[in-house]
């Protein structure tokens, strides 16, 4: 049977189907895909990678995976910025090997979990709970700290949300105390992360460490795994859709007519 080759290099076997661009892509022309998202995103923040700016990394205690590959990817990127880049990583990775070149010291937060169940919002509010305590660590504190959440984490986000009915909020850029959070692979797929994961090895040595989910945030982790397959369209759109939303919601407020009671 003949190997099917990457439809970017066309030279390199495909491992990976890309069902949202139809793409079928190898290992590298994967990587080379998600360091060019990771760089599109951090453009937004482009004025605060000075050298010797201060940047903080945060593997989220629910994210080991994608966190320790784009530490892998940061790393390789991070030089071009020449800032002093920390890694904040849970206390239960002590004995993993990390092993970035750039990274200029990994600080290890201890991680109290009532229970296994965590949604998006819960991830979101620990990772603002970590930074928040470990920046006074930090001498001069850091203006900007990365996370690696993906789109499918927005995604969990704005359902568990809507199901509440609360208006999402923005998960693009976020303010924790002066330093600016910022998702920057917020519209990357997390498949796209765990494939790459798993063609470096990292899948393999650091699944023993991630800790599992309870049922209720299964059926949405699911449900949205499940829309990225069949209607992966209406996940890409789910940013811009939101933003509108709370364009009008912050149009209707400005209206008298908004605060009328009926
Ligand atoms: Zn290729």
């Amino acid at each position: 049977m003949s190997k099917e080759l990457c439809s970017v290099c066309g030279s390199r076997e495909a491992v990976y189907f890309r069902r949202a661009s139809g793409e079928k892509l190898c290992a590298r022309c994967l990587e080379r895909s998600i360091i060019k998202n990771l760089r599109r995103g951090l453009s937004r923040v482009k004025d605060l990678l000075k050298p010797k700016s201060i940047l903080l990394y945060i593997i989220p205690p629910f994210r080991v995976i994608e966190g320790i590959t784009i530490l892998y990817l940061l790393d390789a990127i991070e030089k071009s910025f020449g800032s002093v880049f920390y890694a904040l990583a849970p206390n239960t990775l002590t004995n993993v090997k990390l092993s970035p070149r750039n990274v200029y010291g990994i600080l290890y937060y201890k991680y109290h979990s009532e229970g296994p169940c965590v949604e998006a919002k819960e991830i979101i509010d620990s990772i603002i709970a970590i930074i928040t305590t470990h920046i006074r660590r930090l001498e001069p504190k850091p203006k900007l700290a990365i996370t690696p959440l993906t789109l499918n984490d927005f995604a969990e986000y704005v359902l568990s949300r809507t199901i509440k009915g609360e208006l999402p909020e923005d998960l693009g850029l976020i303010r924790v105390n002066g330093t600016i959070l910022i998702n920057p692979l917020i519209n990357t797929l997390r498949e796209d992360i765990l494939v790459l994961a798993y063609h470096k090895g990292i899948f393999r040595y650091v699944r023993d460490f991630c800790v599992n989910y309870c049922e209720d945030y299964k059926v949405i982790t699911e449900l949205i795994a499940e829309l990225c397959k069949e209607h992966h369209e209406v996940v890409y759109r789910l940013p811009r859709t939101l933003e509108l939303i709370r364009s009008y919601v912050r149009k209707g407020a400005q209206h008298p007519s908004f605060l009328r009671l009926p």
